[in-house]
């Protein structure tokens, strides 16, 4: 097999979860799985937490039923809801909870004709302007369902935009537009993403929702994963498939833009971005081989990257190269290259095998 593996710690990803509920003790937490629980796999993720987790969310039906195949009586909260009566029909036989954020979709359940009532999250726009009703709205949408046959549960979310910023003024406005609905009866309430989990208790309500935190990245810019107490989930290693000698003037790799300033040492690594390694990793991005750093050389191709190993004389062929994890943070060569560690994490491709310690 090709030298290139997703080690993924549940271990990590147990602990991780723990965190979060120590952040708002009392308060219970949807751990989000949605994309294939952030790349790391999500039934696996689900089967994980199961004694844990006080329920799950995702983005999709689709995502909702792989849940479901693991976990037959976890609460289960579909973030997007549905946009179809049959959508709902099945949300019902899943025994989901459904985020509703328009009135399109209140208009759908009601002509749904489901065979048992679902928890509803009527979503409130509280300033991202993305999703969710206004306030006014809301309390329209509220009354109109509150008794209703299709409700088990009536239920208030929204969704913070800058919560990883910290002090940013939005975050307060939308939590003020939030609590202009404290006079409407929800059996539950709840706002807060892993950036509120970990920084804005005011946010905390009933239910967190942590994505990010769960898989051991952070959500700020500023604060690593391991200041806020997270353990990486996810290590993507490979390995030297090749080594030779560059001569001062040579380049390596497309676009020959890398060019040696000395005799160079390059190894050959079994990584590239149809595995989900960034292309936009810039020459110098570090990588881990034998507990040492060494920078990329030359851009990244399709299957493999470079890497200069010039200041490394004991690496050798076969030697496992870390590209990110315990010992690249995630997140540090996400903001090398101009990105999230969300986004390198959901884009790990389906052609890298994922193995569980
Ligand atoms: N809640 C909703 C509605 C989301 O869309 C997301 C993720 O995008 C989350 C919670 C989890 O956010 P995070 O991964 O930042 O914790």
């Amino acid at each position: 097999m090709r030298p290139l593996v997703a080690t993924v710690d549940l271990a990590a990803l147990r602990h991780n979860y723990q965190l979060a509920k120590q952040c708002a003790p009392g308060r219970k937490a949807f751990a989000v799985v949605k994309a294939n629980a952030y790349g790391h796999g999500a039934p696996e993720t689900v089967q994980c937490l199961s004694d844990l987790a006080d329920g799950f969310a995702v983005a999709s039906l689709e995502e909702a039923e792989q849940v479901r195949a693991v976990n037959a009586d976890v609460r289960l909260l579909l973030l997007e809801g549905c946009f179809e009566p049959a959508e709902y029909r099945a949300a019902a036989e899943l025994s989901l909870d459904v985020a509703i954020q328009g009135e399109a979709q209140v208009d759908a359940l009601l002509n749904a004709q489901i065979e048992r009532p679902l928890n509803v999250w009527l979503k409130l726009d509280s300033g991202m302007h993305r999703l969710g009703f206004t306030a006014a709205a809301l309390r329209v949408s509220h009354a109109r369902l509150s008794g209703a046959a299709e409700i088990a549960e009536l239920n208030l979310m929204s969704h913070f935009a800058c919560a990883d910023e910290r002090g940013h003024p939005l975050n307060e406005s939308q939590l003020e537009q939030f609590n202009s609905l404290l006079d409407l009866s929800f059996a539950h309430r709840s706002f807060a993403n892993s950036a509120a989990v970990l920084t804005l208790s005011a946010a905390h309500m009933d239910w967190l929702r942590p994505g990010i935190m769960l898989y051991g990245a952070s959500p700020f810019a500023e604060l690593t994963a391991v200041t806020l107490g997270l353990k990486p989930v996810m290590t993507l290693t490979a390995a030297i498939i090749a080594i030779r000698e560059v001569p001062v003037g040579e380049s390596v790799g497309y676009g020959a833009g890398w060019v040696a300033q000395r005799l160079s040492r390059i190894a050959t690594v079994s990584c590239g971005y149809a595995d989900g390694y960034p292309r936009t990793a810039p020459p110098g991005t570090s990588v881990l081989i034998g507990g040492q750093r060494a920078p990329l050389a030359g851009r990244v191709s399709m299957d493999m990257l470079t890497v200069d190993i010039t200041d490394l004389p004991q690496a050798e062929l076969g030697d496992t190269v870390e590209l990110w994890g315990v010992g690249v943070p995630i997140d540090e060569l996400a903001q090398a290259c101009g990105t999230i560690g969300y986004e390198l994490l959901t884009k790990v491709t389906q052609r890298v095998p994922r193995r569980y310690i």
